[in-house]
């Protein structure tokens, strides 16, 4: 099963935020039940290893269309990629290079096979990161500084009061645990850790969301999630369960919501906004309050 591309479907209107918090209400959210199922995509909602990661996919977009002998330029082509790069960016890497593929077909270019070109895309990411994975597994780097604030005591938190973690990416599985081991999660998702397989047809969060239902009797009510990306928001209302945004500022570690990933994510039907976990707390409180 192949994920949707992004489609708006609601636009906040008043929203409130909870009383000294960052938590953002978009619509009330009143559980008779506690959530006992959560979703956590990796990147960018719990993990900051891979931040900056657009600024290694569009220049290499922007070579491969040039190649084509286009006469747009660079500026152009920049501003092209990023926006389908930004469109499709919660799914696999793969669809954002088989877009690529069908840009330089477009532009009467040869497209290589885009397994190819996430290779490429792969390695150049890698040699921007890898001093980060270095420095988490020789210490030089706390895994607190390369989390987003607050993700421990959340994922602590849920754990405490007995819900099951998931974590569904669309990083390649393999890189998924290996940094979920340097960032000290693995304990907290056991083997209930997916990423992106070769066969991308084979993986995808909404499957990943189907095989939870399929397992357990569970009601789509009970399921939490909580990403930066509109695929797994999109995934979780679908399923019937409460979403989560969280509108991280992955560079800044501001502690304030990054304004396009907020409006994005409303526009698939999140319920709540954060920036981060800090309030954590008033969060599971009011999460939990009726339950
Ligand atoms: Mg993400």
């Amino acid at each position: 099963m192949s994920e949707a591309d992004y489609r708006r479907v609601s636009a906040a209107g008043e929203t409130r935020l909870l009383p000294g918090s960052g938590i953002e209400i978009i619509r009330d959210v009143e559980l008779s039940a506690p959530p006992d199922h959560v979703l956590f995509d990796f990147d960018g909602t719990l993990s900051l290893i891979r931040e900056g990661w657009p600024e290694v996919m569009v220049p290499m977009m922007v070579e491969l269309l040039q190649e084509t002998g286009t006469d747009e330029s660079a500026q152009e082509l920049a501003g092209i990629a990023a926006n389908f790069v930004m469109a499709l960016a919660g799914k696999q890497t793969i669809y954002q290079m088989i877009r690529l593929a069908d840009e330089v077909v477009q532009r009467g270019g040869r497209a290589e096979n885009p397994l190819h070109y996430k290779q490429i895309y792969h390695d150049r990411l890698m040699r921007k990161i890898e001093a980060r994975r270095e420095d988490l597994r020789t210490g030089r780097a706390a895994a607190e500084s390369m989390l987003v604030p607050g993700a421990i005591a959340m994922l602590s938190a849920l754990r405490e009061r007995g819900a099951q973690l998931y974590l569904a990416s669309g990083t390649d599985e393999e890189f998924v645990r290996e940094e979920a081991d340097l960032l000290g999660l693995t304990p907290y998702f056991g083997e209930r850790l997916h990423g992106a397989v070769d066969d991308y047809l084979s993986y995808s969060k909404a499957q990943v969301i189907q095989r939870i239902f399929e397992e357990q009797e569970i009601d789509g009510a009970r399921l939490l999630g909580f990403g930066d990306g509109y695929v797994e928001i999109e995934n979780v209302k679908s399923a019937g369960g409460t979403a989560v945004a969280v509108a991280s500022d992955e560079a800044g570690r501001s502690g304030e919501a990054d304004a396009w990933k907020r409006q994005r994510l409303i526009g698939v039907g999140a319920d709540i906004v954060i920036p981060d976990f800090q309030d954590w707390r008033p969060l599971v409180d009011y999460l939990w309050r009726g339950a």
